[in-house]
C-alpha cells in the first residue's frame, strides 16, 4: 500500500445552466471517475442550501452513497452574507437536516450512523464562529485550509456564476489568510479557535488541507508536497473541483474539452505520483487517532 494519498473532492456548486444540464455535468464526472477506477474513492461536498441537491438531483445523491464515495456538505456563508454564529448555525442546520432527512427517507441513513461528518466551507471561508457552528452540528472532518494562499472578503449576491465572478467586495480585510501555513503540511487536529495552528495534534476537528483548486491542477504544488514526503509518513494531495467548471457559463452546456482536462490530469497524477486514491472518511480512519 502506497502512503501517498490522493483525495479527489468535488464542491457541489452548480452555478451554470438548467437543472438537467447540471445533472448532466455531475453524471459526466461520475462516469469519468468510474472509468478511472475511482468509484468509492471520491468525496462530494454537496451544496444543499444553494442548489438543493436532494430535491433536484436525488438519484445522484443516492448513487454517491451507493458507490461508497464520501458524502459531505458544502455551505457558502458568503452567498448569504452570514457573519455571526446564530445565522451560521441556522444555515448549517438547514442543509444538514435536509440531507439527513433525505438519507432516512431513502433508507440510507444507516450508512451514516454518526451523521454526516465531513464539511467544507464555501470559498474556504474560515472564521471562529463558523467552526463553532459546525462543532455544534457535529462535523468532525473539515477541509478548508488552502496553504500559502489567501482570498479577499466578498459577498456573492446570488448563486450564479457571473455574480461569483463579479462579486461585490464588502469586507475591508481578508476572508481567508493561509499564507503562513506551509504547503507541505500534514493533516492536523484543532478546535474552534486554532485552525491555523497546524502543529496542533488534538481537538474536535480533523483538518485535511486543500492542495489545489479548480480543474487546472497545479502540478508544481503537487510536486512540492510529493517531494517532502518521507518514508512512514502519511502524505495527502487534495484536489478541489466544481461541476460548473465543466459547463458553459452562459448556456450551461457540458464542455467536453473541460472534462478532458480533468481526465488528463487524473492520468498525469497516476503517472507521476502513483498515489492511492481515497475518500475523506477512509482517509480519516487511517490517520493517527488522537483527538
Ligand atoms: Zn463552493
Amino acid at each position: 500500500m502506497k502512503d501517498i494519498y490522493f483525495l479527489m473532492t468535488v464542491d457541489g456548486d452548480l452555478r451554470n445552466g438548467s437543472i438537467s444540464q447540471r445533472e448532466r455535468a455531475i453524471r459526466a464526472l461520475l462516469k469519468l471517475f468510474d472509468s478511472e477506477g475511482m468509484a468509492g474513492k471520491v468525496t462530494w461536498y454537496i451544496n444543499e442550501n444553494d442548489f438543493e441537491w436532494t430535491k433536484n438531483h436525488p438519484e445522484v445523491v443516492l448513487s454517491i452513497v451507493e458507490r461508497r464515495d464520501a458524502l459531505g456538505i458544502h455551505d457558502h456563508f458568503d452567498t448569504q452574507n452570514i457573519i455571526d454564529f446564530g445565522e451560521a448555525l441556522r444555515f448549517c442546520k438547514e442543509s444538514y437536516s435536509k440531507v439527513m432527512k433525505f438519507l432516512k427517507h431513502r433508507d440510507k441513513d444507516k450508512d451514516y450512523p454518526q451523521g454526516i461528518l465531513a464539511h467544507r466551507s464555501g470559498s474556504l471561508y474560515q472564521k471562529a464562529t463558523f467552526y463553532k457552528a459546525r462543532k455544534e452540528i457535529g462535523y468532525r472532518i473539515l477541509s478548508d485550509v488552502w496553504p500559502e494562499k489567501k482570498s479577499e472578503g466578498r459577498v456573492v449576491l446570488d448563486t450564479s456564476y457571473s455574480s461569483l465572478m463579479t462579486h461585490k467586495k464588502v469586507f475591508d480585510g481578508t476572508m481567508t489568510d493561509n499564507t503562513h501555513i506551509p504547503l507541505e503540511v500534514r493533516p492536523w487536529r484543532h478546535d474552534v479557535d486554532n485552525w491555523l495552528d497546524y502543529k496542533s495534534t488534538t481537538g474536535f476537528f480533523l483538518q485535511i488541507p486543500v492542495t489545489c483548486m479548480t480543474i487546472y491542477l497545479d502540478f508544481e504544488r503537487l510536486r512540492r508536497v510529493y517531494r517532502s514526503h518521507q518514508e512512514g509518513m502519511l502524505s495527502s494531495l487534495t484536489w478541489d473541483i466544481q461541476p460548473y467548471e465543466i459547463q458553459e457559463s452562459e448556456y450551461g452546456g457540458l464542455m467536453q474539452e473541460k472534462l478532458e482536462v480533468v481526465q488528463d490530469s487524473i492520468r498525469r497524477v497516476k503517472d507521476e505520483f502513483d498515489p492511492t486514491f481515497i475518500n475523506i472518511y477512509d482517509f480519516a480512519k487511517i490517520l493517527p487517532t488522537t483527538s
